[in-house]
């Protein structure tokens, strides 16, 4: 097997090997070609972690693993982030393990261009004024992406602890864009699009909050419980998501779905709108994309980064 240390995944994996990866996984799934496995996430009663299983097979792709890790909300104690994982990729013509690499940046990476991805397509056109809710650890990957694959020229954003909002200011200098900490009411009237990445349990953006036209990425809700928006905001818009049966269970669209405030049949897969076979935005005045993160992207941009490593003479072949 190969193995791909976490150490080397920043030298190898570009945001637009991440995007052309994430953008052709979701249209593998869209035309049967790729399928997800049902998620295993558990609480495991140990330092508050979060720990499951996310996997799947691209049969067009020939990928077939899992990632395995999840959430260590105390992991600072430790100088770590709180997300760690690994990526297994097995040989699908043997079932014999055929890499192991670290998944740490690869998540945030994959996550970063699920949502970019999203706003390529949803989108309104023109749009100039980013929105951020969440200045966490992954909030920074999400205004990179979306800085870099759209034509944003300020970035304006709110966070329920206002002294991590330093991290936004400091990523929107880096990127070279100013940028401005606003109340909920002035985002959600001014951003074209708005990306929610926290780890919340309660609404945080309201319908009212919200004046069209907006696309809305919904990024941080990937775990039964968890909720960024107002339902009533989802039942006002066109919705989109990775994988329609995640985003009902486990992700944003479970609370509007449980409250029967929208319906499966409402709920299209961005795949859909990327293989042409959904007009995608239309005429809606707000979109969501309720990205859950399947298991899929992160084998896609795991087996791009084994290719990548292999050819660089990077990846350490082991036996087991
Ligand atoms: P982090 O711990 O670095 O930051 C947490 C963020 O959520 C901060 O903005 C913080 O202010 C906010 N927050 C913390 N507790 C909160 C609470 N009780 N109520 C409201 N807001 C709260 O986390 P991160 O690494 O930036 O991840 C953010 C979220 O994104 C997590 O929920 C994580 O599980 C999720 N995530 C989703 C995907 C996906 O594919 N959809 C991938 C990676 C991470």
């Amino acid at each position: 097997m190969w193995v791909v240390p976490e150490s080397e995944i920043a030298g190898l994996m570009t945001p637009e090997a991440a995007f052309d990866a994430v953008e052709a996984v979701f249209a593998a799934m869209a035309r049967g070609d790729a399928y997800n496995f049902p998620v295993v996430r558990e609480a495991i009663g140990h330092e508050d972690a979060l720990y499951g299983f996310k996997g799947g097979f691209d049969a067009s792709g020939l990928a077939l693993g899992l990632k395995a890790g999840g959430y260590w909300p105390n992991n600072q104690k430790h100088d770590l982030i709180n997300h760690q994982s690994t990526v297994f990729l097995f040989d699908p013509d043997t079932g014999r393990v055929s890499a192991a690499v670290g998944g740490n940046l690869l998540t945030a990476l994959r996550t970063a261009a699920a949502s970019a991805v999203s706003s390529k397509y949803l989108a309104p056109k023109g749009a100039r004024v980013l929105g951020m809710v969440g200045a966490g650890h992954q909030s920074a990957f999400q205004m990179r992406a979306a800085i870099r694959f759209g034509n944003f020229e300020k970035v304006i954003g709110w966070n329920p602890h206002p002294e991590m909002l330093s991290r936004l200011a400091d990523t929107a200098a880096e990127l070279g864009l100013p940028f401005e900490a606003v109340a909920l009411d002035r985002l959600g009237s001014e951003a074209d699009v708005i990306i929610s990445i926290t780890s919340s349990f309660a609404p945080i953006l309201l319908s009212d909050h919200v004046k069209g036209p907006t696309h809305i990425a919904a990024m941080g809700t990937d775990t039964k419980g968890k909720q960024e928006l107002d339902p009533a905001l989802v039942a006002r818009a066109r919705l989109f998501t990775d994988e329609i049966s995640q985003s009902l269970s486990i992700g944003e669209f479970q609370h509007a779905a449980a409250q029967k405030m929208i319906s499966a049949e409402e709920v299209t897969a961005l795949g859909k709108v990327i293989i042409g076979d959904h007009e995608g935005r239309g005429d809606a005045e707000i979109t969501i994309f309720d990205g859950t993160g399947v298991g899929l992207q992160d084998l896609a941009v795991a087996a791009a980064v084994v290719d990548l490593a292999r050819g660089k003479g990077i990846a350490t072949e082991m036996a087991i």
